[in-house]
């Protein structure tokens, strides 16, 4: 009986059940043929310093624009992906699709820094670092003007070689971010071990923490733990005013959600940021 209550308890025995299901009328195939046929495409979402109001970034976050069955998100396809050892295809695809955008963000005239997503079998591929930084160099791109985004459970993984490639990827300039902190494991000894150059407060803080007193200690704790370590904080899922307000007050130094914008694709955020910044088109 205690088994299996502990079972029924456990949610992290519920998640192969979620992933199936929702990846189930995506299969590897459709996967395989998708990246190769070029259908991933990049939404950007403005990333927005909360003293100033400027925007100083954009999180890439990828999309399938499937001819037939529309835009598919990657809560669809990134797990299956990572079973399957196609994210290093994905990554290669979204880095090589932010290159080009760049170009036209730098036409706008504004050289923002982009945050990309990886994941944790992208940590352990040891020609990573020198591979990418050779890439950027050769379009002209600053390696400081990349952040990559990992999650807690991407760094677990496998501590030590993470680590080292992790290493390398900030001796050649690249910045560092530990995403939706606080809902995984060994946040602390993460934070310790690994360099991050920056800390995303995770949605599920933000967004509650004008109603919730635990989980404005927590976004509280965030800053200052950010602060002490050195490290930029960023408040994701920031959906009104009221708590872009209270984040500002509390000296949280980016703040990113719908609230100022949702992830758009690259022609409607060179618009918004015409619209809203008077930056030339
Ligand atoms: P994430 O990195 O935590 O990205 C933030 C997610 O929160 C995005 O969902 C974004 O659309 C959503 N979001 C932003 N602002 C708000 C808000 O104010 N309220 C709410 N409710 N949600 C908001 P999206 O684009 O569906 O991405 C989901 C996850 O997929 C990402 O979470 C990231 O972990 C993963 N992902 C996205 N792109 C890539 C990629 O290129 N490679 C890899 N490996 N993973 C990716
Ligand atoms: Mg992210
Ligand atoms: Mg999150
Ligand atoms: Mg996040």
């Amino acid at each position: 009986i205690y088994t299996h209550k502990k079972i029924m308890l456990d949610k992290t025995d519920l998640s192969p059940l979620i992933s199936t299901s929702s990846t189930s009328l995506f299969t590897l195939a459709d996967l395989q043929h998708a990246i190769e046929s070029h259908y991933l495409i990049i939404f950007y979402q403005p990333q927005i310093e909360l003293r100033s109001g400027k925007v100083v970034g954009f999180e890439a976050l990828v999309r399938l624009q499937h001819p037939e069955r529309g835009m598919i998100f990657p809560d669809q396809f990134i797990g299956l992906a990572e079973q399957n050892n196609l994210i290093s295809s994905i990554t290669n695809e979204v880095i090589d699709l932010v290159i080009t955008d760049y170009g036209l963000f730098c036409e706008k005239g504004i050289e923002p820094n982009i945050s990309i997503n990886i994941s944790a079998q992208d940590l352990l591929d040891l020609s990573l670092p020198e591979q990418l930084s050779t890439r950027l160099a050769n379009v002209g791109i600053p390696t400081g003007a990349i952040t990559f985004e990992l999650t807690e459970s991407a760094v677990l993984t496998s501590i030590s070689d993470s680590l080292d490639i992790m290493n390398r990827l900030r001796m050649k300039g690249f910045a560092l971010s530990i995403d939706d902190f606080g809902t995984g494991h060994s946040s602390l000894v993460q934070l310790y071990q690994a360099p991050f150059t920056e800390l995303k407060i995770d949605r599920s803080f933000v967004m509650k923490m004008l109603d919730d007193d635990e989980a404005m200690s927590i976004v509280k704790v965030c800053i200052y733990l950010a602060k002490e370590l050195k490290m930029e904080t960023v408040a994701e899922g920031v959906e009104t005013e009221e708590i872009w307000n209270k984040l500002k007050e509390l000296g949280c130094d980016i703040a990113q959600g719908f609230y100022r914008a949702k992830p758009m694709s690259l022609k409607a955020c060179c618009d918004w940021l015409t619209t809203e910044f008077n930056i030339k088109s």
